[in-house]
């Protein structure tokens, strides 16, 4: 079959390779960011019937008092992913607007943009550390979402929230801009969440997949005023959250397992670092960055070394990045998949 049908900038696209669609063989899986933990949950499954809840409100309100905001300002999606292409299809329009971007980035946002046909703005992660915020809404251009990405992926580093407000208040009436927040957890005091109540333009989006151990589930959270949340609204699907889903979201989103998801990040930030005093100690890495999430990021003198660790089964992320495919993210596991890491650092050391 051609691509015939097909607009041509969708013919002209190469299906995104996820973390997990690269169909690797492998024991040890610390390429995609998941949680090493995995959680129980009860099922009712007698009521499959019916059409769900568009927007469950047990899970809503559960949210929305973890995130210390009103329900009216919680929106649930198939995953931090869907909000990202639900802000782009509303806010977008195809062919004419744009969305900006600190590269290195997520790679979803590029993705999105260009299936939606919306021009991408490369600004760079120096730019939003750095730049004065009349040159950074200068280079935005026509943007119509700027997309902060923190921590971010894959890079590990974050931005102050003093900085994000600045950003947010130079874009005002310009632009949204949407903080990506799927990592968060890790070092939750630097939360934009409460600027939704200050500022008009902001957008935090934020993942049960990371540190609440529920990749799987596919759940996520569009967080803003009530606005824009009823614009995003009209956009989504009717049904977009199953019975299933919502019931194992209100469970996750209890009290004691918040608790517990807490204790998780506790025990993921000190194998964060235990992995990187032994990245320190090993000549054929040559950099490390500094990483406040649940992976960390390292550049190796060969990339023959990352082949080594895929023979072995060790699954890590190889990255391009600044030019260099030498690049390796590596997500931090349970004590017993570092030891994987720590065995490999040891045979590839000599
Ligand atoms: N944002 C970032 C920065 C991510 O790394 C990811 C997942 N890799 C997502 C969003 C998407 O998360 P979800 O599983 O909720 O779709």
């Amino acid at each position: 079959m051609s691509d015939n049908f097909a607009p041509d900038y969708i013919a002209s696209l190469t299906a995104y390779s996820s973390a997990k669609s690269e169909k690797l063989s492998g024991s040890t899986w610390l390429n995609a960011n998941e949680s090493p933990f995995t959680n129980e949950f009860e099922l009712n499954l007698t009521n499959l019937n019916r059409y769900p809840d568009p927007q469950p409100e047990a899970v809503i309100s559960a949210y929305a008092s973890y995130a210390d905001l009103a329900p009216s300002n919680v929106l649930m999606t198939r995953g931090a992913d869907e909000g990202i292409e639900l802000l782009v299809s509303t806010f977008c329009r195809s062919g004419v607007d744009a969305i900006a971007q600190f590269i290195p980035t997520y790679g979803m946002y590029k993705v999105t943009a260009e299936s939606a046909n919306v021009t991408l703005i490369n600004l760079t992660q120096s730019d939003l550390l750095e730049a004065s915020t009349t040159e950074l809404v200068e280079k935005a251009l026509n943007a119509k979402l700027v997309f902060i990405c923190n921590p971010n992926n894959p890079t590990g580093s974050v931005v102050p929230l003093k900085r994000i407000e600045e950003i947010a208040y130079a874009f005002k009436d310009k632009a949204i801009v949407v903080v990506d927040e799927a990592y968060i957890e890790f070092c939750d005091e630097l939360t934009a969440a409460q600027l939704i109540k200050s500022h008009q333009n902001v957008v935090v989006l934020r993942t049960l997949s990371k540190a609440f151990a529920l990749a799987g589930l596919r759940t996520g959270f569009v967080l803003s005023n009530q606005t824009l949340i009823n614009t995003m609204r009209k956009v989504l699907a009717p049904y977009p959250v199953s019975t299933v889903v919502a019931s194992i979201a209100e469970q996750a989103l209890s009290p004691c397992n918040i608790n517990s998801m807490k204790r998780q990040v506790t025990i993921l930030n000190n194998n964060r670092e235990t992995l990187i005093s032994t990245l320190k100690q090993c000549i054929k890495v040559v950099k490390i960055l500094p990483s406040f999430a649940n992976f960390v990021t390292i550049k190796l003198s060969d990339k023959c070394y990352i082949t080594k660790a895929m023979a072995s089964g060790l699954i890590m992320r190889p990255f391009t990045l600044y030019g260099e495919d030498d690049w390796l993210r590596i997500s931090i596991g349970s004590e017993q998949e570092l030891n994987v890491v720590f065995n490999w650092l040891m045979e590839i050391n000599g």
